[in-house]
């Protein structure tokens, strides 16, 4: 068992060395391949696509700090929730949140589906909902919580609990939260899918993607899919993510902090409607999160007047930059109609509340104050 703190785990990752030189950092095995010692021997690494020294630390790390067995580290994001998806057959049937990542969504409708995987959406804010739901072939849930971009929270101790008494493989984007407040495994998930592109790596520069489990056979299972499918994480990139994770709880501390007062102060303006921040006491979800996280991260979505103070905002501000993506030390605002979920058909997008006046809000590492100013100059005249 690992006693470390978490903060300490995240700095110095994985114990196992590869090299003897001391490096302090982890050395990048920029290597395609690795030599034999003789015939039918193998020092562990064989070719990259399959093991590499950089990413088995990555993976090693990440296992760790999520309370599981092992991981895999993929490309992207959507790599690893595509490698997930090869688990199931056609016929199967997965419950999943109906406020998803816009590029789960796409990959289920597009991708899945063609391939005779039947799905559920729902808002699993209920859990006899969910399991009205399933049905004889049902194999799975799959939950984002808090979800993106509307901020519903799931109780993932009783998804947990439904999965097992049905035998479904309870799977959770961690994106969001990261371990550092969420460990959806320790709560009974026997998944847990990250986008490294965000929290993880933190510096809006590169993108990876992770899974994460806690069972022996499914680790194996989904390595062959990983090395057969190959789209596996770059040594260079492993390294990238390694060392935002040593920076991961600070980051996300301060993140916090800005967020939870940026939310306090949007809730006052009048050109606000409605601001979504779990860490907000009114919040649906704020008595499970309390329960089940230890933070509340730094994403806030809010919802303006009208759809011209919206448009005003993106062209307005100056310290906030426009542009998709979340979770690194820059704060980025985004039009989750036209970005992230774009493709989502306009009466099921409506339905979730993902409108012409929302917007979301990234909360990077810049002074607060900033921020504020940013916000209130770019909302002025609204
Ligand atoms: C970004 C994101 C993904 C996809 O990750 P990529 O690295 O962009 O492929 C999946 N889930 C959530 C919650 C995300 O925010």
């Amino acid at each position: 068992m690992n006693k470390k703190a978490f903060n300490t785990q995240c700095i110095h990752g994985d114990e196992k060395k590869y090299d003897t030189t001391g490096a302090v950092s982890m050395p990048i095995y920029q290597s395609a391949t690795f030599a034999h010692p003789s015939v039918g021997e193998s020092t562990g690494f064989d070719y990259s696509r399959l093991q590499n020294p950089t990413r088995e630390h990555l993976e090693n790390t990440i296992a760790q700090l999520e309370a599981g067995h092992k991981a895999l580290a993929f490309s992207t994001g959507m790599a690893a929730v595509t490698t997930l998806m090869t688990l199931f057959e056609p016929g199967d049937h997965i419950i999943a949140s109906d406020d998803l990542y816009g590029g789960s969504h796409r990959l289920f409708h597009h991708i899945s589906m063609r391939y005779g995987i039947r799905f559920s959406f729902t808002s699993m804010a209920d859990p006899k909902e969910v399991e009205a739901l399933i049905e004889k072939d049902t194999k799975g849930i799959f939950i984002e919580s808090p979800t993106n971009p509307m901020m519903q929270v799931t109780d993932l101790r009783q998804m947990a609990l439904l999965g097992k008494s049905h035998s479904l493989l309870v799977m959770v984007d961690n994106t969001f939260l990261t371990p550092y407040y969420q460990r959806p495994l320790a709560l009974g998930a026997d998944v847990v899918i990250h986008s490294g592109t965000k929290y993880l790596g933190g510096h809006n520069d590169t993108l990876a993607g992770l899974l994460v489990v806690k069972d022996v056979d499914l680790h194996e299972k989904l390595s062959f899919y990983a090395k057969t499918i190959g789209a596996c994480l770059s040594p260079f990139d492993s390294w990238l993510i390694i060392r935002g994770i040593k920076t991961l709880p600070i980051r996300m501390d301060y993140q916090q902090k800005s967020a939870l007062f940026l939310a306090k102060w949007l809730k006052e303006q009048r050109q606000i409607k409605h601001v979504y921040y779990i860490g907000l006491e009114d919040h649906p979800g704020y008595n499970i999160s309390i329960s089940q996280a230890s933070g509340f991260g730094g994403m806030i979505s809010f919802e303006v007047t009208s759809e011209s103070l919206a448009r005003q905002i993106l062209e307005k501000v100056k310290v906030i930059q426009y542009a998709e993506s979340l979770g690194g030390v820059e704060t980025l605002i985004t039009y989750p109609m036209l970005q992230t979920h774009g493709d989502i058909p306009k009466p099921e997008r409506e339905a979730k509340g993902i409108n012409e006046r929302l917007l979301r809000l990234s909360i990077g590492l810049e002074s607060v104050e900033d921020l504020l100013k940013d916000l209130e100059q770019a909302m002025e005249d609204g």
